[in-house]
């Protein structure tokens, strides 16, 4: 048995059932999900847990000042950049127990199978808990590996507020100060590679009923805000000529985007999800209507070409009202490296459980680590696809198969030069 496998067979199923079930007790919802909301008291327990779980194994904490929480298993050679692993602990307000928890808990299932089987790493290894990845509470999400990456400053993020006001800034203060035992790191550094394993939240691997995803890459996303300005006007006196009606306008674009939105293959994602009408008065003609868009494709050209309907349909159809089209976010698709699927597939073939390669249709942290090391992210199937949901559910088998993949992935990873 190579020393890879030797660390895979090491993985606990059972521990790893019952962490996910205990960390589902902090912010546990009476429908059996969670709301366990980024820097809330909630989340603060879940990170203790994960100390207390951690201090046994001899793994060094650290937060950093985005308030990303690092378990490192040390290495042979600790100077050298470490292998990360891990995902996020806080969830949508009616979330589940395995979205971002299975990726934290398989991370520390893999240190605690690697300690059980006597192998230490060349590479240090980094069990990670990033911040507010779900962007629920504190808009917009992946707070902690965008700061950790640079694609915002410590700054910027800082500033984003809560719906009260509370900022990230202000938490995470209460952070530093709610765990003064746990020393800071300075916020980013080098890193070998990452790779995040994480429940699939969609049905394909149920479908085809295997234990192991490999993800070729995240789909990329446009979101707009549309403002529709027309004139408010008495619904009983102006005649039809005379009105600019902003609702009236904002439903036509809706429509013909959706006829015009679409692919014969069906992967292009459209959804209008929000319409905001003012006044939003019975007997008052609408002076204005705000909409959003959100578009996803997998592949570069066919997104930039439904982003380019988008505004010309929106221009198209403005009159008689006026049409403003801002481009809020703009994530490109990516593509893993080959090379670490590779090492994924390799992995899984080895340890005999059957794969299937599928592209990752929601964004993840792994989005923000492909641009500073080599990443791969690892899926497991969930019941039905459901996430973002109380009813949420993966079996201890398919959670061990992921985590006894990705203990054999981090063994390699770390081992090499
Ligand atoms: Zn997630």
């Amino acid at each position: 048995m190579t020393a890879p496998e030797a660390v895979a067979a090491a993985v606990d199923e059972q521990r790893l059932w019952s962490r996910h079930e205990a960390l589902a007790r902090f912010g546990a919802t009476p429908r059996g999900g969670c709301n366990r909301q980024a820097l809330s008291d909630e989340e603060f327990a879940a990170r203790r847990q994960m100390l207390e779980w951690a201090a046994p194994l001899g793994l060094e904490a650290a937060h950093d000042p985005a308030g990303n929480l690092f378990l490192r298993l040390p290495g042979r050679e600790p100077r050298l950049p470490p292998v990360l692993s891990g995902s996020h602990l806080d969830t949508q307000p009616t979330g589940g127990k395995y979205d971002g928890i299975f990726g934290v808990l398989a991370a520390l299932e893999a240190a605690e199978a690697m300690r059980a089987a006597g192998f230490v790493p060349r590479r240090p290894i980094d069990t990670v808990v990033w911040t507010n990845e779900e962007g629920s509470r504190f808009a917009p999400g992946m707070t902690g590996s965008e700061a950790f990456t640079g694609m915002r400053t410590l700054e910027q993020v800082s500033a984003v507020q809560d719906a009260a006001g509370i900022t990230v800034g202000s938490e995470l203060a209460r952070l530093r100060a709610a765990f003064p035992e746990v020393p800071t790191r300075p916020l980013g550094f080098p890193v070998a590679a990452f790779v995040e394993a994480h429940i699939e939240q969609g049905p394909a691997l149920e479908a085809a009923g295997l234990p192991i995803g490999i993800v070729t890459g995240i789909q990329g996303k446009k979101t707009y805000r549309v403002r529709v300005v027309g004139e408010e006007a008495h619904a009983g006196t102006t005649p039809r000529h005379a009105r600019r009606d902003a609702l009236r306008t904002a439903a036509a674009i809706i429509d013909a985007l959706y006829a015009a939105v679409v692919d014969a293959d069906d992967t292009v994602r459209f959804t209008v999800g929000r319409l905001v009408v003012l006044p939003n008065a019975p007997s008052v003609v609408p002076g204005e209507a705000v909409l959003s868009i959100d578009l996803r494709h997998p592949e570069a050209a066919p997104l930039d070409e439904f982003g380019r309907i988008v505004t010309e349909t929106c221009r198209r159809l403005a009159s008689p009202c006026e049409v403003a089209v801002e481009p809020l976010i703009d994530a490109p698709p990516l593509a893993f490296p080959e090379e670490m699927r590779a090492l994924i597939r390799n992995a899984a073939d080895r340890l005999r459980l059957p794969y299937m390669d599928l592209p990752s249709p929601a964004g993840h942290d792994a989005r923000n680590l492909h641009y500073v090391c080599p990443t791969g992210m690892v899926f497991v199937p969930c019941a039905k696809g459901i996430s973002h949901n109380e009813a949420e559910a993966a079996t201890p088998t398919d959670l061990a198969a992921g985590a006894r993949v990705l203990a054999a992935v981090l063994a390699e990873l770390a081992t090499r030069d």
